[in-house]
C-alpha cells in the first residue's frame, strides 16, 4: 500500500487535509491531535511526503523527494522528537531546527517540518517555535503531533490550524490485526479492549492482555466457591506479573464489573467488553446490582493505593478475600 491508503480510518479528516493540499490552501502550520497509537503520525508523515512530492497525485511514492523521503534522507525534511534518554523536546533541538529548515529547499519546493510529542516542548522551546511560526517564511509547513493539547501554550494553540483524530472503530482496528496474522477470535479480544488504539492493542498483545482479561474472567467466575489454596494460586498468578500487567489486571476488573453494572440497566448501551457479551451475561446470576456496586468500590479503593509498593501479590489476595466476602453475603 502506498500513500494515503496507509492510513486506517480517519476518513473525513483525510479528504478535508487532500483538499486543502490540491487546492494549494494548506495552512502552514497544523496541530494532529488525539489518542495514543490511531495514526496521527503515519497521517503527518504522509502529508509531509505529500507536500514535498514533485508528482501528481501527491504522494506519488516514485518521484526523486518521494524517494529520498521513503529512504529517510530527504534533506528538506525535518523531524524533532524527544531524544533517547529524555523526556522532553529542548530547546536548543527547535533552534536547530529553526536554522535547517530556513535553508533554501534543495529537493523540493519547500521544507517540512514534524514534531512529534509536541506536547513534551518546555516552554522555553514553545516559545522559540512561536516566533517561527508567527513570521512564516518561504514555503514551509510545521505539522505538531501530540496527545494532549493541553500540554501547548494557547499562543501556539492560535496559530495551528488543529486536526482532532478519534479513536478508531473497532472493526479498523481488528481488521488491522487479522491483516497482520493475528487469529480472528483473538483479534476480535484485542480490538475490543484497544479503545480505539492500534497501538495500544498491538501493546496488549504482546504483554499478553488477552490472557490477563482472561484470567479476570475465570477469577469471577470461580471466586465464590475458592478455599484458600484458590487464593493462593490466583497470588501467585499475579506476582509473576509485571508492573503494567498487573496495571491491566486491575482495569479489566474494573470495566468488567462496570460493563455488568450497565448490562442491568438494560438500555443496550455498548459494552467496553462487548466481545464477551456472553460471559458476562452467565456471571450476572452471580453479580447482583448491590453486589457490583460493592466490588466496583473496592476495587476503586484499592487501585489508588496499589503497587505503590512492591507485594503485589499479597494485595491481590487480600483484594480477592475482601471480594469473597462481598460475593457470599
Ligand atoms: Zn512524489
Amino acid at each position: 500500500m502506498a500513500g494515503w491508503d496507509r492510513l486506517l480510518g480517519h476518513e473525513h479528516t483525510v479528504a478535508r487535509i487532500r483538499q486543502m493540499l490540491s487546492e494549494g490552501r494548506l495552512p502552514h502550520a497544523l496541530l494532529f491531535y488525539g489518542k495514543k497509537g490511531i495514526g496521527k503520525r503515519l497521517a503527518a508523515d504522509i502529508l509531509a511526503e505529500s507536500f514535498l512530492c514533485l508528482g501528481r497525485d501527491a504522494p506519488c511514492g516514485t518521484c526523486a523527494s518521494c524517494t529520498e523521503y521513503e529512504a529517510g534522507t530527504h534533506p528538506d525534511f525535518h523531524l524533532v522528537e524527544p531524544e533517547d534518554g529524555h523526556r522532553d523536546i529542548r530547546i536548543d533541538q527547535i533552534r536547530k531546527m529553526e536554522q535547517d529548515a530556513s535553508r533554501m529547499p534543495m529537493r523540493s519546493h519547500g521544507q517540512a517540518v514534524i514534531i512529534d510529542e509536541a506536547g513534551t516542548m518546555n516552554e522555553s522551546a514553545q516559545n522559540s517555535l512561536l516566533k517561527t511560526l508567527e513570521e512564516p517564511s518561504g514555503n514551509r509547513l510545521f505539522i505538531l503531533v501530540t496527545e494532549s493539547r493541553s500540554s501547548l501554550l494557547q499562543t501556539i494553540l492560535s496559530r495551528v490550524a488543529q486536526e482532532g483524530f478519534a479513536p478508531l472503530p473497532v472493526q479498523v482496528v481488528s481488521k488491522y490485526l487479522i491483516d497482520n496474522g493475528v487469529p480472528e477470535a483473538k483479534a476480535a479480544g484485542l480490538a475490543a479492549l484497544s479503545m480505539g488504539s492500534i497501538g495500544r492493542a498491538i501493546e496488549l498483545n504482546d504483554e499478553g492482555g488477552l490472557e490477563i482479561r482472561n484470567n479476570v474472567i475465570s477469577v469471577l467466575m470461580n471466586i465464590g466457591r475458592w478455599d484458600v489454596n484458590g487464593i493462593v494460586s490466583q497470588g501467585e498468578f499475579a506476582a509473576d506479573l509485571t508492573h503494567a500487567q498487573l496495571g491491566s489486571w486491575i482495569a479489566d476488573l474494573k470495566m468488567i464489573l462496570r460493563d455488568m453494572l450497565v448490562m442491568y440497566d438494560g438500555d443496550g448501551t455498548k459494552l467496553y467488553n462487548e466481545d464477551i457479551r456472553p460471559n458476562l451475561v452467565g456471571l450476572l446470576p452471580t453479580y447482583t446490582e448491590h453486589k457490583l456496586q460493592a466490588l466496583l468500590g473496592l476495587v476503586r479503593m484499592i487501585e489508588k493505593r496499589m503497587f505503590s509498593n512492591a507485594n503485589a501479590r499479597m494485595q491481590i489476595e487480600g483484594l480477592l478475600l475482601r471480594m469473597q466476602d462481598i460475593i457470599k453475603d
